[in-house]
């Protein structure tokens, strides 16, 4: 079974004028998978991520999570599986500056139903896997911008989901920098994590197993050994 799977997958935005922002796309992703997403400015990529995100629907197609249909379910179970399923890394790392970091990971569980004494052992097994063990009880304004983007792909780790969806992950980071969130990524993918990432950069583009390659809403596929 395919973590992520997108059966003849569209998205029309009736406009007008109308846009197809993405055109029968068909797309198995599995586990262990790592695929980067590259194309022009108005390609689709943000409509496909959304998609995968379960923050937007398809016009038309099916979306399949681990084997579930989740194309047309009502918006409280999106979010539980949302909650469940899927972790967010976005370009702005959207941590909470009167929270602790161990707090701000705790905070993905907060609607979840999960009790808070191991809501606190996710979050601290997840603040381990990104390297900020030792600063867990830090404010996210003491840390440095890579550190802050630590804290963020831990709180989308901690509910241990089936896949990472990215969008620009490094874009708000010096290259350095950049190079040590990228090198972080390639290590939760050798230890097994599913990750999708939306990217600008070529030599980003590069980490992986697959890339997409978007255009005007078509989807096509490098693969690589
Ligand atoms: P980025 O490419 O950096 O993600 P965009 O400018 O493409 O930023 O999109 C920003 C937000 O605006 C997204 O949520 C997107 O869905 C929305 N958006 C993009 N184009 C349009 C449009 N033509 N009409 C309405 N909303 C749009
Ligand atoms: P990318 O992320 O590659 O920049 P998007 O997925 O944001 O591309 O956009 C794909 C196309 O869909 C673009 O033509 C964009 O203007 C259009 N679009 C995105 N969101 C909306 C929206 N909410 N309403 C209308 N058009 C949109």
């Amino acid at each position: 079974t395919a973590v992520v799977e997108l059966q003849d997958v569209s998205r029309l935005y009736p406009g007008p004028p109308a846009v197809h922002a993405l055109t029968s796309c068909s797309l198995r992703i599995e586990e262990g998978d790592f695929v980067t997403v590259v194309g022009p400015s108005g390609s689709g990529k943000s409509t496909l991520l959304n998609i995968l995100g379960l923050l937007d629907q398809p016009s038309s197609g099916r979306y399949l999570i681990r084997g579930e249909d989740v194309t047309a379910l009502p918006e409280a179970q999106r979010a539980r599986v949302r909650g469940d399923q899927l972790g967010f890394v976005f370009q702005s790392f959207h941590l909470l500056e009167q929270r602790s970091c161990l707090e701000n990971v705790m905070l993905a569980d907060l609607y979840s139903g999960v009790p808070e004494r191991e809501s606190r052992e996710r979050a601290l097994t997840a603040l381990q896997a990104v390297g900020l063990g030792a600063l867990v009880a830090r404010m996210p304004t003491e840390l440095s911008g890579g550190q802050q983007q630590r804290v963020a792909i831990a709180r989308a780790l901690a509910s241990d989901p089936a896949v990472l969806l990215c969008d620009e992950p490094t874009g708000n980071l010096d290259s350095g920098t950049a190079a040590t969130i990228l090198a972080l990524f390639d290590e939760l993918n050798a230890a097994g994590r599913t990750v999708v990432m939306i990217t600008h950069d070529a030599d980003v583009a590069r980490h992986g197993n697959r890339t997409l390659h978007m255009l005007d809403g078509n989807v096509t596929e490098t693969a690589r050994p």
